[in-house]
């Protein structure tokens, strides 16, 4: 792989930023993920300043105060200072749903789509799940593990540093677990933090269309637990909707990874409605799309820690009328996250400012909701909320700094990077042709 391997964090020098303009730390007392009026809390200081020393954020606050802080006085000549006047600081991105272990876009789909072609007709023309499925299990891993890192270094271009990444376009014992080390390997050369998820619940793949069960089986018997022992993945997903595994098939894949000591996550409601309750007893980290939501189950998701993901990317990238029931969902005080859902099928990008302005403008979630959802609640969604989404000391030094004076600009502009720097556990990448200022 091309790029160095990441640094230790407690090699790195400490880092400050001062005069920062809006430093949202997204601190707030209450416990568990952020649900209803608490969604739109975002800790706001301004003028601003944030120490981080050996990868971890030491103290967050007033610009004077960090300056009259005695070890400050004393080290200050041997600190990396970034002077963000002018400036918006937030949490780096928590992008808790992507598919980065593909290996090319799905230019074919994208024409046959815009012509009006259906999924079917698309699939006969080569396109479709199928396509990236053969590029995947041909592919060498270290050609997928550099698909997988050039993925993670767009999205941190764009403030995230943070990624749950899934494998799921190899659907065979070897190329499932193929997908996750090339996920590892990647990981392993990105300062961010990566959640590996094990997706071979996908789509059922070819040679399995007569026998679906046969393909749950080798899920349940081989992909889980091998996955489960080389520690290459910490959740287990399952596509649980029309045309995918049924909630049968789920509950099946689902006990299996809790006896593999793995937790749950799933794609449901996205084409139809997914009956809910039966998967609730597995306690999954986050339930992901949630188009076509039951409004009974509503209720009863406002009463757990269950996280609804929500994607609107692949809303847009189809061209769909309809978005999730964000507004529905937050009001009723189910958590929401928001999430790229990064694949080269329904949702081709890396950029999380882009998700925040869908969820403004198409989901009518205001800012400081879409900014919680996708800081502090991605972090519950992937169980890193001891680590990730929130400025305070003790946390994982995760920052984006954008070119902005107001964070309400974040997700105003779309279709522009604004994001200027990204500091990764402790490690700070400039973008690529921005006049750096540091
Ligand atoms: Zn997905």
């Amino acid at each position: 792989m091309s790029p160095s391997k990441k640094v230790d964090p407690r090699l790195l020098s400490p880092l400050l930023l001062v005069h920062i303009n809006q430093l949202l730390t997204l601190c707030s007392n209450k416990p568990g993920p952020r649900r209803a009026a608490a969604l739109k809390e975002l800790g706001v200081i301004e003028d601003a300043a944030v120490l981080c020393i050996g990868g971890k954020i030491v103290s967050a606050g007033k610009t004077k105060d960090a300056l009259s802080d005695p070890w400050l006085k004393k080290n200050r000549s041997k600190v990396t200072e970034i002077d963000c006047a002018g400036k918006v600081v937030l949490p780096g991105f928590v992008d808790s749903h992507t598919h980065p272990a593909f290996i090319s876009p799905r230019l074919v789909d994208f024409e046959k789509r815009i012509a009006g072609a259906t999924y079917e007709e698309i699939a006969e023309a080569g396109g479709g799940i199928r396509s990236s499925v053969e590029a995947v299990r041909r592919a060498e891993k270290k050609h997928l593990a550099e698909k997988v890192l050039s993925g993670l270094q767009e999205m941190s271009a764009h403030g995230t540093t943070t990624v749950e990444a899934k494998s799921g376009y190899g659907l065979s014992l070897e190329s499932e677990i193929k997908s996750l080390e090339a996920i590892r390997d990647a990981a392993n050369h990105w300062p961010g933090t990566v959640v590996p998820t094990l997706l071979g619940a996908h789509v059922v793949p070819k040679e399995f269309k007569k026998n679906p069960q046969k393909y749950v089986d080798v899920i349940c018997q081989q992909m889980i637990p091998q996955a489960a022992k080389r520690k290459l993945a910490k959740f287990v997903d399952v596509f649980c909707d029309k045309g995918a595994f049924t909630a049968e098939d789920t509950e099946r894949i689902f006990a299996a990874a809790t006896k593999n000591g793995l937790a749950v996550r799933v794609h449901v409601c996205q084409l139809s409605e997914t009956v809910l309750w039966p998967l609730l007893r597995f306690h999954p980290a986050s339930f992901d799309h949630m188009d076509h939501v039951n409004d009974d189950d509503i209720p009863q998701l406002a009463k757990r820690d269950t996280v609804a993901t929500l994607v609107p990317g692949a809303n847009y990238f189809l061209g769909l009328k309809n978005y999730p029931p964000a507004r529905r969902l937050i009001d009723a005080g189910v958590p929401v996250a928001l999430a790229t859902d990064y694949n080269p099928g329904s949702s081709p990008t890396p950029a999380m400012p882009f998700v925040l302005s869908l969820a403004c403008t198409h989901m009518k979630m205001s800012p400081e909701e879409a900014i919680a959802a996708a800081t502090m609640n991605g972090a519950w969604s992937v169980g890193l909320q001891d680590r990730k989404g929130s400025i305070e000391p003790g946390k994982d030094a995760d920052l984006a700094i954008f070119d902005a004076k107001d964070y309400r600009e974040i997700p105003y502009w779309f279709g522009v990077n604004r994001c200027e720097v990204t500091v990764l556990n402790g490690e700070k990448i400039g973008r690529g042709n921005s006049p750096a200022k540091i």
